[in-house]
């Protein structure tokens, strides 16, 4: 790394791309960001994929370091558990924690402006939009883009790949063999409603032997409701006129949005899948972090927290090690992987049990654990991912250790 100047490139101005350079802009001379997508600030039709994101401890950590938490929480709500609908309309409340923990709720457009407004006063960093970094070859640190004008090559010193599950970066450092992608059956479509008479301190789900529904509230009015199905059910469940699957099967939203069939229909289709990564740094110049490092599921709420964590950790080598040293990247990574695979493994359970994947043993082995939590008192895995910093593989070992007595 240059002594004299040193640049940081990020790759990718997404959620995590966007705190990194909040975060890291004191260590570096200049900061270039390059973002594929337009300016959330001037774009008017600007949209991103799902419309609601929870914040959790781990999230809360880093923003409170990049001193922004106040501005975001003031756009949040605050959901303190579970509302579970049956098909004869009764609910249950099921709270995320029994001291009455609260989750924040953001909407993720929100969140992206608060980001990329705080960005954009940093007086050494540009952000490119429309701009696509179209390869890079870190032996040479150099990097090349193209935007709909033009196309040009440049060196860096150090470069941030946060530019998500599809990653340019990540392909450069592991190949096409070091990516390990699977892929879910499952469809996840979303709607964005506006009245329905349910709790706003909450996120509200419906069951059938088929699908899921669930609803969070939206702070900026409404309520943002999800299906997620099986692609082969799309047609029966989608494509039926006469919306006689989900009226059977989910009366309540059926009388609430009698349009809901049609809405999910022609709503984009969410792909579900996991991505993990072998290498994840070159040398002392070249990181990945973020959905580029490691893709979940989304069912824990932990994706974009553990991006932030991500941070939060790279930031914490780089003060103790120094950017000039590999060991920096080298600490990072060797940390983080064991706690992006714990909460890999964790979303797909979570995720098999929602969605009805899992054996009857595994469904009774996780009703006896969650069980000994409560009578002992103890949080159960949903809130020590979401109320602690505890790592993901402390927490994943804990409850491997009590399944393995309940089974
Ligand atoms: C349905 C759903 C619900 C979710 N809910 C939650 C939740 O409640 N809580 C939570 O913590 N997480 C949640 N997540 C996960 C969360 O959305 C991701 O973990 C998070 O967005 C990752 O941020 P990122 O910046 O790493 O990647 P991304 O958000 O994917 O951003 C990457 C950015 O890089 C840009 N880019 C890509 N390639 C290039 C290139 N070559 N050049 C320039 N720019 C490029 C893209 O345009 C994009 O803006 C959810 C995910 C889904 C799908």
């Amino acid at each position: 790394m240059s002594s004299s100047s040193s640049t940081l490139v990020i790759t990718g101005g997404g959620l995590v791309g966007m705190a990194a350079a909040i975060l890291f802009s004191h260590r570096f001379d200049r900061i270039l960001i390059y973002e594929k997508r337009s300016n959330p600030l001037t774009d008017q039709n600007f949209s991103n994929r799902s419309l609601q994101l929870v914040i959790s401890a781990r999230g809360w950590r880093t923003l409170d370091l990049l001193g922004i938490s106040d501005k975001i929480k003031a756009h949040t709500l605050q959901l303190k558990g579970r509302y579970k609908h049956e098909k004869n309309g009764s609910t249950h409340h099921e709270p995320y924690a029994s001291d009455g923990q609260a989750i924040c709720c953001i909407c993720r457009e929100t969140l992206y402006r608060l980001l990329t407004s705080e960005v954009l006063t940093l007086s050494n960093t540009t952000v490119f939009f429309d701009t696509e970094v179209t390869g890079l070859d870190p032996a040479a640190r150099t990097y090349c883009w193209k935007n709909s004008e033009m196309s040009d090559t440049g060196p860096y010193d150090f470069m941030i790949g946060s530019d998500g599950v599809h990653s340019i970066v990540s392909r450069e450092l592991n190949g096409d063999k070091g990516i390990h992608r699977v892929l879910e059956s499952n469809s996840y479509r979303e709607i964005r409603i506006a009245n329905a008479p349910w709790a706003t301190n909450g996120f509200h789900y419906w069951f059938s032997e088929k699908m899921m529904m669930g609803s969070f509230p939206v702070f900026e009015g409404g309520y943002s409701l999800f299906m997620v199905l099986e692609r082969q059910d799309i047609d029966l469940i989608l494509g039926d006129t006469d919306s006689t699957y989900l009226q059977n099967h989910f009366p309540e939203i059926t009388a609430l949005i009698p349009d809901a069939r049609q809405r999910f229909l022609n709503a984009a289709d969410g792909i579900l899948g996991s991505v993990t990564c072998d290498c994840w740094h070159a040398g002392n110049h070249t990181v990945i972090i973020g959905d580029a490092a490691h893709g979940i599921l989304p069912f824990m709420g932990q994706g974009l927290n553990t991006g932030l964590e991500d941070l939060f950790v790279l930031d914490g080598y780089l003060s103790k090690n120094g950017l000039k040293t590999e060991k920096s990247l080298s600490d990072f990574a060797a940390s983080r992987r064991p706690q992006s695979d714990a909460i890999r493994d964790i979303s797909m359970e979570q995720f098999r049990y929602l969605t009805g994947k899992m054996t009857q043993s595994e469904r009774s082995a996780r009703k006896e654990v969650e069980k000994h939590l409560e009578e002992h008192g103890l949080p159960g895995v949903y809130a020590s991912c979401a109320f602690t910093t505890e790592p993901f593989a402390d927490i994943q070992e804990r409850i491997r250790v009590l399944n393995n007595q309940y089974r």
